[in-house]
């Protein structure tokens, strides 16, 4: 089964995504997490993506859909996929299609996690990662058991660069636009499902698996 998770920064995506792809066996691919990880290893890729991502912008479409398309490839997506932050503007979502069709394969479920924006202010600012497993929490719904240690590695917990106020404004703004055209773009193709993601963690996930 392939899926894709659409949403504004913030929404929940990585949350569910992570709870999603162990209920079904397959992997997650954020391709904010694969530049984040180019960026740590200190690869060419990274280094340029870094500049994008600290501004709150896109990275151009010809990286991330070289890169996306790749992980794509990789022998453990054969039997599904869980897409996260890709597609994110009508260019990629249409390459997506045209990737997939040519290997006879196609997206199934397309999940909008929708949240009102000024919720997603206080998400993002509030979002806190760990350094060590990608772990995402928040101070307040849903802080570490521990300050400053994760509760899955003991990794060190710190904030995304990128989801300081001014850059979750630019970032907000950006991406308000590119996913009112993916959920139209996924909704006449038919295969768009809403999901209330201002609800509670757990709940957004009932709901999300209520539809597969
Ligand atoms: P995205 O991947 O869409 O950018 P995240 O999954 O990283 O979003 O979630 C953003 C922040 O909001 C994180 O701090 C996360 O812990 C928190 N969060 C996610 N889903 C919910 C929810 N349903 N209710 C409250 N907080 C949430
Ligand atoms: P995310 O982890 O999904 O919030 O993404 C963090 C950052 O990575 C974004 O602000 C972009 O700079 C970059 N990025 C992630 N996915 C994409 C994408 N599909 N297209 C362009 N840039 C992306």
């Amino acid at each position: 089964m392939n899926i894709v998770l659409l949403g504004l920064p913030g929404a929940g995506k990585g949350t569910q995504a992570k709870i999603i792809v162990n209920h079904l066996s397959i992997p997650h691919i954020s391709t904010g997490d694969l530049f984040r990880q180019a960026y740590q290893a200190k690869t060419e890729l990274g280094l340029r993506a870094k500049e994008f991502m600290d501004k709150g912008e896109l990275i151009p479409d010809e990286v991330t859909i070289g890169l996306a398309f790749s992980r794509i490839g990789e022998v453990d997506c054969a039997r599904g996929f869980l897409l996260d932050g890709f597609p994110r503007n009508l260019n990629q979502a249409r390459a997506l299609r045209n990737y997939l069709d040519s290997g006879s394969k196609q997206i199934r479920h397309v999940v909008y996690v929708e949240v009102d924006e000024n919720l997603l202010l206080e998400r993002l600012t509030g979002r806190r990662v760990c350094v060590g497993c990608g772990t995402t929490f928040h101070l307040i719904y849903n802080p570490p058991a521990n300050d400053n240690a994760c509760d899955c590695c003991n990794g060190e917990i710190i904030q995304r660069e990128d989801d300081r106020e001014e850059t979750v404004k630019e970032r907000l703004k950006i991406n308000k636009e590119l996913t009112h055209k993916l959920v139209q773009f996924y909704g006449d193709e038919g295969i768009l499902r809403k999901v209330d993601g201002a609800k509670g963690i757990d709940e957004v996930t009932k709901d999300v698996l209520g539809l597969f």
